[in-house]
């Protein structure tokens, strides 16, 4: 007996998360329409969408055309309820926090960023975070009620927990639901892969070039995290063996190489003083021509680097994003150049690089994506939670 009712669970499970799919994709819909999109019997689609009311997943939105019927009941249309099942995403960055809220939609409905949070330890940037949750809420008018599940993006490999750790820790206690971890340029690329440059897409190399060079790599819809959570370090593929030390220990790093602080250094010897990354970007889109030669030969660096993940993972999109995204064709077509140069020539026929699409919230929205991938959003199924 307890096996068939565990079988008939299953069961129903799927068919609300096939409802939940349509109201997700199109939108407030009436019952008559689901029953066509979703293929379910009129019973079933009724009891299903009778419990998820129950629950406070979906809500009843009024009539279809806006006016009730002529004859008989309204036909009311049901959506998914904006007050249930909230995700935040919290990328805990080297110099910056930033915070994303999405609903049981998966809308993004908030987004915070904090820059006060340069070189400050694990725990007062957990309390940095939570404060500008509570801020975001108050002037969004969100209720917390409804959270479900925080997902926290992390700087570095993610082996074994470390100091790192007391931040989510720190998370989980304040707001006590499930959080879950990992490093956030990976993080980006799940964003990416959610709603931006490479949604709808199951493999993709997603590369971050700003201060560092980080990366994450999306292979038939999953994420690649690696045996030692060290998958996409793209910063730390060697492009010179003989080449300087990296902190990581090895040596002529990609990300000494073509990070920011590189590009300000080879930039200052051919005579021209950059302070930072805003002027940098800047000078690149001005074509101030000492900065276009270093910006165009870094990103003919990366391609080659990229070239080879490319013929490794064979993908189906690139995506480009962090801060030298930005400048558009200056740093894509390089880039272009090398991979289509040295990939295989095969997959160079229908392979796109592409910029980002998330910018700087990419890895919060990550973060979230992170929580959303692993259980449905769904409210708790027991009463007066
Ligand atoms: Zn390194």
């Amino acid at each position: 007996m307890e096996k068939r009712s565990d079988a008939l669970q299953r069961l129903r499970r799927t068919h609300e998360e096939v409802v939940l799919a349509a109201l997700r994709a199109d939108g407030p819909m009436s019952r008559a329409r689901l029953t066509e999109d979703t293929g379910l019997s009129r019973t079933t689609l009724f009891a299903i969408i009778a419990e998820l009311m129950e629950r406070g997943v979906v809500i009843e939105t009024g009539a279809e055309d806006g006016r009730p019927r002529q004859r008989g009941r309204p036909a009311t249309r049901v959506s998914l309820n904006p007050d249930a099942g909230l995700l935040i995403g919290i990328d805990l960055g080297r110099r910056r926090i930033r915070v994303a809220i999405a609903n049981v939609a998966r809308q993004i409905v908030a987004t915070a960023v904090d820059d006060s949070a340069a070189d400050v330890d694990e725990r007062e940037q957990a309390e940095l975070a939570i404060g500008l949750i509570h801020k975001m809420c108050q002037d969004e008018g969100i209720g917390l009620r409804a959270l479900e599940a925080i997902g926290v993006g992390l700087v570095g490999v993610m082996d074994a927990p470390d100091r790192r750790w007391r931040a989510v820790e720190r998370l989980a206690a304040a707001f006590d639901v499930r959080v879950e971890a990992d490093n956030n340029a990976r993080l980006a690329a799940l964003g990416e892969q959610t709603w931006g440059a490479a949604h709808t897409t199951e493999d993709v190399v997603y590369v971050r070039w700003s201060v560092g060079v980080g990366g994450g790599f999306i292979s038939g819809g999953r994420l690649l995290r690696g045996a030692h959570g060290a998958s996409g370090e793209l910063g730390h593929v060697s492009v010179d063996p003989a080449g300087p030390r990296c902190h990581c220990g090895g040596r002529g790093c990609l990300e000494e190489r073509i990070g920011i602080p590189a590009l300000l250094e080879a930039i200052a010897a051919r005579g021209v003083r950059l302070t930072g990354t805003d002027d940098l970007l800047e000078a690149a889109q001005a074509r101030t021509p000492a900065v276009t030669k270093v910006v165009v030969e870094a990103a003919r660096t990366l391609g080659h680097v990229l070239a080879g993940t490319v013929a490794q993972l064979d993908p189906e999109r690139v995506v480009v994003g962090g801060d030298l995204a930005t400048l558009g064709g200056l740093v894509l077509d390089p880039i272009r150049s090398a991979i289509g140069g040295l990939a295989l020539p095969g997959t160079r026929r229908t392979l796109d690089v592409v910029p980002a699409d998330l910018g700087p919230a990419a890895s919060a929205m990550g973060a979230i994506a992170l929580v959303l991938k692993e259980h449905d959003p769904l409210p708790p199924r027991t009463a007066g939670s």
